[in-house]
């Protein structure tokens, strides 16, 4: 099966931070990538600005660095890298001075697309914001896309919320969340909307309950002091697996347009129970495996923040009443590993007698590694040994099933950005969506630091603390297992 690329219009995308670990990992590679599948069209531009006084060219050795090192050597073929290399441009620019904007006035084209990337600190939105306006190089057109942290509890999301407002109208905002890029997300869209088979069972009805895990191998080490400021509950909670159980949880949008999809997963949010502090699990990392503890890595012998959690959340609304979803995200895991499991109920009489015990229909979709779709159900064993039944997957890894385009799916940033530039904002997150997750986190977060609760410990590779355990073990259900 091969994917069919349309390419987008032309455009100028402005990166405000064009310098930084995200723009060279992530952003660029990724605009590289779209250039080479033929979407990115030839006449594109993109230009580099931050403080760093460098020229046109020093940004495309930069860029070209960044290539060599997070784009696989097979999709660096020289002439396409030299032609995307020539589409560069730099300005250097400081967000709160004047320096610099004339310039980027005058590199900007009348006749494109303009998209600018805030790949910036938060506190920088406002001042970018503004000199963009104040300098006349954004239009009622373009875009602006702002990265993560979008603010730290409902306050701060709404002040960046009214500063971007100032300048800029809520059609023109895409408030990233890398996770809704990710082809299993979407695909988890089309399998109950474009399917007949899941949507009448996909409730309390039939639905035992739902693990979301966002499990990572890696510590916190490097940006411990950024992350001490944070946590689990802040950094994934608020945004990422939020937004999985949005999707998962929401009633069918009439359409999938951006207002449609995005108001549907607001009445989720808001239909979400307060969490009861037995429903919550902080943990710690210890040092281990040759590695610091989580308070080595944050330089805060002190802290009282998470690096995992695991939490018990209810929706009360009429498709989910009496469903648990479970969450769980955490650093120096047993391995990495992202998924959501719906685990649905057990049929309500068994006319086979079953020496080991029923085993439940579970949907598995893998957001990494190897994304994919999972379903286990049960048939009979094979053999002449009798009615025996036994489990088995009704697998859909996506690598196998596109073949060739399948093993080369998207980055979840490519595809965001060229749903920037095409006007699409269904896969980004709505100024009301944000806040609404917010209102129902802060709450959460206040209750344990006014009892001062110290997060448990747990060792680096295990599955984290026990007490996760016994979340589930309580209610007589257990986790999934944490494997690549
Ligand atoms: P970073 O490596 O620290 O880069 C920051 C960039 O901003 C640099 O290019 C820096 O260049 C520029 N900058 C700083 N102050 C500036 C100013 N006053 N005016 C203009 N440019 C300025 O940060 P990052 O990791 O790329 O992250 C960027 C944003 O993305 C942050 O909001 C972060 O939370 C978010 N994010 C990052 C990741 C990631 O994987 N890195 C993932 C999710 C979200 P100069 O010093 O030359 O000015």
């Amino acid at each position: 099966m091969v994917s069919r690329v349309i390419p987008v219009d032309r455009f100028d995308l402005v990166i405000f931070g064009g310098t930084g670990d995200l723009a060279r990992r992530k952003i660029l590679p990724g605009l590289y990538r779209r250039f080479l599948a033929g979407q990115m069209p030839e006449g594109s531009r993109i230009i580099g600005a931050a403080r760093t006084e460098m020229d046109r060219e020093a940004f495309r050795n930069f860029v070209a660095e960044a290539l060599d090192e997070f784009v696989a050597p097979g999709k660096r073929e020289a002439a396409v890298v030299a032609r995307f290399l020539e589409g560069l441009d730099y300005v250097a620019i400081d967000a709160r001075g004047e320096g610099g904007w004339d310039a980027l006035a005058g590199l900007m084209r009348k006749d494109v697309v303009r998209a600018f990337y805030f790949s910036v600190a938060p506190a920088l939105f406002g001042d970018i914001a503004e000199r963009l306006h104040q300098f006349g190089i954004a239009d009622g057109d373009s875009r602006i896309v702002v990265e993560k942290p979008f603010g730290r509890d409902r306050d701060s999301a709404r002040k960046l919320n009214a500063v971007l407002a100032r300048h800029f109208d809520e059609t023109q905002i895409y408030r990233i969340d890398h996770y809704l890029g990710k082809e299993t997300v979407q695909n988890l869209m089309a399998v109950r909307f474009a399917n007949i088979l899941f949507e009448p069972l996909w409730n309390a009805q039939y639905v035992d309950h739902v693990q979301i895990t966002v499990a990572e191998t890696v510590g916190v080490g490097g940006r411990g002091s950024y992350y001490d400021k944070s946590g689990a509950m802040r950094d994934m909670v608020q945004n990422h697996l939020m937004q999985l159980l949005c999707l998962i949880a929401m009633e069918p949008p009439n359409r999938f347009e951006p207002d449609a999809v995005r108001d549907e997963k607001l009445k989720v949010i808001r239909a979400l129970d307060p969490v009861a502090p037995e429903h919550i699990v902080r943990g710690q990392y210890q040092a281990g495996q040759g590695q610091p503890g989580y308070l080595a890595d944050a330089e805060n012998p002190a802290s009282r923040t998470e690096s995992y959690i695991a939490l018990k959340v209810q929706i009360s609304n009429w498709r989910w009443k009496g469903t648990p979803f479970y969450l769980r995200t955490g650093k120096r895991l047993r391995a990495r590993a992202s998924e959501i499991a719906i685990t649905f109920k057990e049929p309500p009489h068994s006319i086979f007698e079953q020496e080991e015990g029923w085993k439940e229909n579970v949907l598995v979709i893998r957001l990494q590694p190897n994304e994919g779709i999972n379903l286990k159900v049960m048939i009979k064993e094979p053999g002449p040994g009798g009615m025996r039944l036994t489990q088995v997957p009704l697998d859909m890894s996506f690598a196998e099933a596109l073949g060739e385009e399948g093993a080369d799916i998207p980055d979840a940033y490519e595809r965001l950005i060229m749903d920037v530039i095409r006007g699409n904002q269904t896969l980004f997150m709505r100024g009301d969506e944000v806040e609404a997750a917010w209102a129902w986190t802060d709450p959460i977060i206040a209750a344990w630091e006014a009892r001062g609760d110290r997060p448990k410990p747990y060792d680096a590779g295990t599955s984290g603390p026990e007490d996760a355990l016994m979340l589930l073990h309580r209610d007589g259900r257990r986790w999934r297992e944490i494997r690549e």
